[in-house]
């Protein structure tokens, strides 16, 4: 079923990937990836895809638009074209209706080939359509997720303010129903897709007594009155993609912009969040492969003492380690995945998962430069630009100290 839901490109492009998956077993085992979960054959092929458009399309001008700090809108026009950008987005407004498991798969990949498009991609699917496609009625769908979805158009999502990100539930931007309109006061920070985004999911308190549960979530077109943007901000790492903040000066939207119902809006943030957490795993298992590609095919090649590095223990061992924890954060992730889509609870996995990725991202980063040494620290070579992408991932949709926060909870209470 998933197989059909895919748009692949053209019927050519269909045969090649099912070449493609046919082989993919060869080179599942050369980089281990499936050696003990068994996907499915259209997972397969997805990866297949999204794995060649990595590899030919995102890798070789990861490093332009991280030097140029430029939006990669071919490569993103590329994405949308393959059904990437409405991934898990339902076929009734133009999305392709895959699975959780699916989405993973390709966040891995796309961070794999460029990280920068993975976090508009992540942004623009999970933070974006997944809220829309789960809270917004017929009528708003049909304007604010079907062009969206097919990737026409861009969308980001604002919960974090200059006051407080990890303390979400203190949102102090306001929304007062004003006649037919609702009017926005308040400032959204670090919005990725901010440059880009024809509209943003903005979480806003409609009575402040109510603490979080006074916070309402809107669709905020990016050209309403009173809305404007902040300055570009100039970041370590996924420098391809845009962070700014979403400025609303009596920003008037029409009053069919609610999301969801009043004071469900901190509800609609924290179930997003979890969804969210699966994509920015997928990213940093993208990074954490990437660099791992990069050390050991550097490490067969460079020769120390005369013999080659790879043969020494003290770099296989960090081969073993960087392996090790990459394979355990991507069962995490699948197991995350596959439990959302099951309907199960999943917010105690994907906290799991986007912990276990991210603390790997940075880790397999800081082992590959290691392991290349002075070569891993200049830019000839893309170890320091994963060193940098993988910061980001321990830090956004909740920093680690924060996931560690939600699993501790999920467990404790499960002994109550
Ligand atoms: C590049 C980038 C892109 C982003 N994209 C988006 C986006 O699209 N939309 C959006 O809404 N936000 C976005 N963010 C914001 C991001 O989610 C926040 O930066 C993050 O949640 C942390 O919030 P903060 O920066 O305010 O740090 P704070 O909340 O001030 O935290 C500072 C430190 O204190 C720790 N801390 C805080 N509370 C606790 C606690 N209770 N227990 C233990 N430790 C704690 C944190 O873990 C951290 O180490 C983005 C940020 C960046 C940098």
């Amino acid at each position: 079923m998933l197989r059909s839901l895919i748009r692949l490109p053209s019927a050519a492009n269909t045969a090649a990937a099912a070449a493609a998956a046919a082989s993919a077993v060869t080179s599942v085992s050369r980089r281990g990836m499936s050696a003990v979960v068994a996907l499915s054959e259209d997972h397969q092929m997805l990866r297949q895809m999204c794995r060649d458009l990595a590899d030919k399309e995102l890798a070789p001008n990861a490093a332009k638009h991280d030097k140029d700090h430029s939006f990669p809108k071919a490569q993103v026009e590329h994405l949308a074209k393959l059904g990437l950008m409405g991934i898990t987005t339902s076929t009734d407004y133009g999305g392709s209706g895959n699975d959780y498991l699916a989405y993973a798969i390709a966040m891995e990949e796309i961070s794999r080939g460029d990280a920068s498009v993975g976090v508009i991609m992540s942004a623009h699917n999970s933070l974006y359509c997944a809220p829309v496609g789960k809270f917004a009625t017929h009528e708003q769908k049909k304007l604010w997720l079907t062009p969206f979805a097919s990737g026409e158009q861009i969308g980001c999502f604002g919960l974090s303010e200059p006051g407080n990100g990890s303390d979400a539930g203190a949102a102090s931007t306001t929304a007062k129903l004003v006649g037919d309109e609702w009017v926005l006061n308040g400032t959204k920070a670090w919005i990725t897709n901010a440059y880009e985004a024809s509209a943003a999911i903005v979480f806003a308190t409609t009575d402040r007594s109510l603490k979080h549960r006074g916070i309402s979530a809107f669709i905020v077109p990016t050209n309403a009155p009173g809305f404007s943007l902040g300055r570009k901000e100039d970041k370590l790492g996924i420098r391809g993609s845009s962070t700014a903040q979403l400025i609303m000066e009596d920003c008037r939207i029409p009053k069919n912009m609610l999301l969801g119902k009043e004071g469900e809006g901190f509800k609609i943030a924290m179930m997003t969040l979890d969804g969210g957490r699966i994509g920015i795993a997928g990213q940093g298992l993208g990074i954490a492969q990437a660099s791992l590609d990069c050390a050991v095919k550097y490490a067969r090649d460079r020769k120390a003492f005369g013999k080659p590095i790879c043969d020494l223990q003290a770099i296989q061992f960090k081969i073993a380690d960087m392996n090790l924890k990459l394979h355990s954060a991507r069962l995490l992730t699948w197991a995350a995945a596959q439990k959302a889509d099951s309907h199960l609870d999943f917010t105690e996995f994907a906290a799991m998962a986007k912990l276990a990725a991210s603390e790997t991202a940075t880790f397999n980063a800081h082992q590959a430069i290691q392991i290349l040494g002075g070569m891993g620290y200049v830019s000839d070579m893309p170890a320091e630009r994963h060193y940098r992408d993988a910061r980001i991932t321990e830090i956004y949709e909740g920093t680690s100290e924060v996931q560690r926060l939600v699993i501790a909870g999920k467990v404790i209470k499960s002994y109550a």
